[in-house]
């Protein structure tokens, strides 16, 4: 009988030291975003065409947050009044942690 449990005994040491494990990388390698991507990337149109020069609206979204584009108008499908105002009033409203605002135009 003592050969069936040992293995199981074993599995289950096993099975909660790689759970820890998992917990404690979940926890201190926890890559942080900016929150505002996700703000910026609900203004874009959301069509993922890649006219922008970039893989998608959330690389573009990154883009603009981290200051590398600064047109929002190189969103094609886009338009001033339901994306491009709307970012650029956003990231006015919501500056960097140092205070600079984002520097980006039409
Ligand atoms: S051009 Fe606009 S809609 Fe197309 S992927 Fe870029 S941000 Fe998204």
């Amino acid at each position: 009988m003592m050969i069936y449990i040992w293995p199981l005994i074993i599995l289950g040491i096993m099975g909660l030291l790689l759970a820890v494990a998992l917990t404690l990388s979940n926890h201190f390698l926890e890559v942080k975003e900016d929150p505002r991507i996700d703000v910026v990337e609900s203004l874009l149109p959301g069509i993922n065409c890649g006219a922008c020069g970039t893989p998608g609206c959330r690389a573009f979204a990154e883009g603009i947050v981290k200051g590398e584009i600064k047109q929002v108008s190189r969103c094609r499908p886009g338009n001033a009044e339901k994306n491009y105002n709307p970012i650029i009033e956003y990231l006015k409203d919501h500056p960097n942690e140092d205070g600079t605002v984002i520097d980006v135009r039409i």
